[in-house]
């Protein structure tokens, strides 16, 4: 591990500052990525500048009758919160599918947005990644690859981006709202996190200097009809090789909204907006689900190891629309897959 500078800061104004005197600095919140990615070495960060103690730790409505989240309130926290838990259940329902109860106490809400990849060739820096190192290759392309995404990559990074919050957040059309350098911008969700494209080393579209401040949810909730369906190869404590979040609103039997997300299948949050408008006006039935299902993976593809996860996508999504339209989401307590 390397020698580095620790400050904390006092206000947004203080570590926007801060950082701008010294781009080799991070930010840190909870830490529960960070701390690892500098004990093997992968991130070499000058300086930790502590955002923890800033005053972003507030779940409050907005004017628009939606939520604002700031950037520092915990996973934990945040997946009990009473307005969640009654008006947005699926974000609840996919924070708690995400890590241990230990971790989701650090997490913070703007950490979840930032954490990086899982792939074993990024975390060992003996091995090529393009993402650590931009231009020595993909070890994953032809490695061991059966975590790696499905949709999405690129020939420099077939990397997953392993929130389970991010997924939820996604259908629900969250907002990320930053402050920087130049002032403060808002970021739709679905444009927050990139595609690998040629530039794997870039997880996301902040400007170098910008901290999250807060999350902006919208009004909808789904909070009648939706799932999030997470299939992993362990029950406690794993990453997902797919998960799949719903939100449905259904009346008399038909579809009137869809929205329809995936984690674990590519570099960010999978939203499929073609599918949606597929199940719009449709009748909840498994034949609609399966047609929606073959619109998301249309352009899938595998690379070997991963081969398996076209078809448990497939399945997972029938599914869990399944378990959205019954009202019967899967529990994260009991988590058999009904
Ligand atoms: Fe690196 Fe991406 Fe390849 Fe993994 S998949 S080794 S993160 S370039």
């Amino acid at each position: 591990m390397i020698n580095f500078q620790y400050v904390r800061a006092n206000s947004i104004a203080d570590a926007v500052n801060l950082i701008a005197d010294d781009p080799a600095a991070k930010f840190v919140a909870g830490g529960t990525n960070l701390i690892d990615l500098m004990k093997m070495d992968v991130e070499q960060p000058t300086k930790l500048i502590d955002i923890s103690r800033l005053a972003l730790d507030k779940v409050e409505d907005t004017a628009e009758g939606g939520l604002r989240i700031g950037a520092m309130v915990r996973n934990s926290d945040l997946a009990y919160h009473p307005a969640v838990e009654a008006r947005y259940p699926v974000l609840s329902s996919a924070i708690r599918a995400g890590a241990s109860q230990q971790l989701r106490n650090m997490a913070s809400t703007g950490g979840n947005l930032l954490q990086r990849t899982r792939c074993a060739y990024f975390y060992d820096i003996a091995l090529p990644c393009n993402k650590r190192t931009p231009g020595s290759g993909c070890g994953a392309l032809a490695g061991h690859n059966r975590m790696h995404a499905i949709l999405g990559t690129s020939d420099a990074c077939i990397a997953v981006f392993p929130s389970d919050m991010c997924v939820a957040l996604a259908l629900l059309e969250a907002r990320v709202h930053v402050s920087g350098p130049n002032g403060a911008r808002t970021i739709a969700f679905d444009a927050f996190h990139r595609l690998p494209g040629e530039t794997p080393q870039r997880d996301n579209n902040l400007e170098p200097g910008e901290m999250i401040v807060a999350v902006e949810l919208p009004s909808a909730g789904f909070a009648s009809n939706y799932s999030y369906l997470k299939i992993r190869d362990r029950l406690s404590y794993a990453f997902a090789l797919v998960s799949v979040g719903v939100g449905l609103e259904i009346a008399d039997g038909r579809i009137k909204a869809a929205r329809l997300a995936l984690g674990g299948v590519a570099h960010k949050p999978w939203r499929d907006t073609r599918a949606e408008a597929a199940l719009a006006g449709q009748a909840a039935n498994e034949a609609v689900f399966r047609q929606a299902a073959d619109i998301v993976l249309r352009d899938a593809r595998g690379f070997g190891h991963n081969n398996f996860k076209i078809e448990l996508a497939r399945r997972a999504i029938i599914r869990a629309l399944t378990q959205a339209a019954n009202g019967t989401p899967q529990s994260q307590s009991n988590k058999k897959i009904a």
